[in-house]
């Protein structure tokens, strides 16, 4: 599926997958790439303006998990684990959500969702994440925030390039 993305400098392209696009570069996310390894690429959506909320891609056009390579499937969950002892000691975040899911429009990525006090009022497990990613994307997005969350995506980034 094409669909148009419209880049931070106002410019339209046209693009297949929207993993593709930032994972190679022709998309530079809000905040930054918070750090790449050799197979994955990782950055904060900032549409869902939750500090720390961490999207994992494949740098390769794959959808199922059961395609990556042996070398991929390590660093996957290398990389996973570096970015959750990050949140856990720059963020103080205590518990993450995974999601994935294999019928993405986009490519292989995996969300990882911190688990705030404030997300409870919205339910205790799975069903309470839509919710809470809805919530923040309506009620959240203020010039604050956004600062709060940026600030978050800095501290981070150093963290896992150091
Ligand atoms: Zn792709």
């Amino acid at each position: 599926m094409v669909r148009n993305i419209t880049l931070s400098n106002g410019k339209e392209v046209e693009v297949e997958c929207l993993s593709c696009a930032l994972t190679s570069g022709l998309i530079e996310p809000d905040g930054g790439v918070v750090f790449e390894s050799e197979y994955f690429h990782a950055h904060q959506d900032v549409a869902y303006p939750i500090k720390g909320l961490i999207i994992i891609a494949s740098k390769r056009h794959v959808t199922c998990l059961d395609e990556l390579t042996d070398d991929e499937k390590i660093d996957y969950i290398k990389i996973m684990s570096k970015i959750r002892q990050a949140q856990r000691e720059v963020l103080g975040i205590e518990y993450v959500y995974y999601f994935y899911n294999e019928d993405t429009t986009h490519h292989f990525h995996t969300w990882m969702v911190p688990r705030y006090e404030w997300m409870y009022e919205f339910g205790r497990s799975v069903e309470s994440v839509r919710p809470v990613l809805l919530h923040a994307r309506n009620n959240m997005n203020n010039i604050e925030n956004i600062q709060y969350v940026m600030e978050a995506i800095n501290s981070i980034t150093k963290k896992l390039n150091e």
